[in-house]
């Protein structure tokens, strides 16, 4: 801010300077100095066209003297134009100068203002703040394009569905600052697990979904029980360790986003029905 109001205040200081009032006393001299030039030539060529018609000695010097007078202003008529075009130099330099370096700064300044404004509205409007993964929404809308351009490059992706295991107890026994604190690192831990392409986002309370474009479900299934182990190895800070139970499906022909979520969610189940933080396919 203070950045902006001064860079307003150097473009309405310079702008002061350069005020063209400045120079309006050369311009005006040079106005009348060209307006007495023009009248002297006219009379120099009155006592000329006087002098043809009968050449006496006054009359010639009464033409010398008028176009000594004449010679006069035409010299004086060259300085002021030189003056004013160095003038108009050096101001137009000096504007010049003054001006880029102003917009330069306006533009830097206003690119960083909208690259913060646009990051933070960007953030919040696609990233949960808790765990900063993906939020349901941008979910949404990810694997619908994900499915539309599975159709129309027939290409599959896999989704993970991943929950953790009896969380409930966490936030029963340690509090619920302890679980939220377990559901940020839980989102890190996942993180660093998957490639860069795939999307983890926080679909629920405490469920978590991976898409993995251009993925076949051994792959997935893999990089998933990669994700369970890490997470059944990491030492969360003053809690017993934590497990995950997860769902991995592929994307099939017919599959809107409801049916491949419902197949995923149906996975995790059989994961968690089967004994829990464990992989199963659907
Ligand atoms: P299961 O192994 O069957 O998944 O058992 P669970 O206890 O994890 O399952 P349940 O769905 O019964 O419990 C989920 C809990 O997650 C309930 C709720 O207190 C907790 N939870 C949901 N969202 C948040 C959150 O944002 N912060 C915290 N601290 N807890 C949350
Ligand atoms: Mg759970
Ligand atoms: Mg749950």
């Amino acid at each position: 801010e203070l950045f902006i109001a001064g860079s307003i205040l150097t473009i309405l200081i310079t702008s002061y300077i350069n005020n063209p009032e400045i120079m309006d006393y050369d311009h005006k001299e040079q106005i009348n100095n060209i307006k007495a030039l023009e009248q002297s030539w006219r009379e120099l060529q009155l006592l000329l066209d006087d002098y043809h018609l009968s050449p006496t000695e006054q009359r010639k010097n009464l033409v010398l003297i008028k176009s000594e007078e004449v010679w006069v202003i035409t010299n004086e008529s060259v300085l002021n134009t030189q003056r004013i075009a160095e003038g108009n130099i050096s101001y137009f330099k000096y504007f010049t100068a003054g001006f880029i370096l102003n917009l330069l700064a306006i533009i830097v300044i206003l690119f960083i203002f909208k690259k913060r404004i646009y990051d933070d509205l960007k953030v919040s409007a696609i990233h949960d703040p808790l765990t900063k993964a993906f939020n349901r929404r941008y979910f949404n809308e990810y694997m619908n394009n994900e499915i539309l351009r599975g159709q129309r490059k027939n290409k599959v992706f896999c989704l993970i569905m991943l929950d953790i295991d009896h969380f409930k107890n966490v936030n029963d026994t340690y509090g619920h600052n302890k679980g939220d604190y377990v559901l940020a690192t839980l989102a890190k831990i996942v993180g660093e697990s998957i490639r860069r392409y795939d999307v983890l986002s926080r679909i629920g309370g405490e469920e978590f979904t991976i898409l993995l474009p251009d993925t076949r479900i051994n792959n997935a299934f893999d990089l998933a029980e990669r994700v369970r182990i890490s997470v059944q190895e990491y030492p969360f800070e003053g809690i017993p360790p934590l497990t995950i139970s997860l769902g991995v499906v592929e994307l099939k022909n017919d599959d809107d986003s409801a049916s491949i979520l419902e197949r995923a969610d149906q996975a995790m189940y059989k994961a968690k029905n089967s004994g829990r933080n464990r992989t199963e396919k659907g």
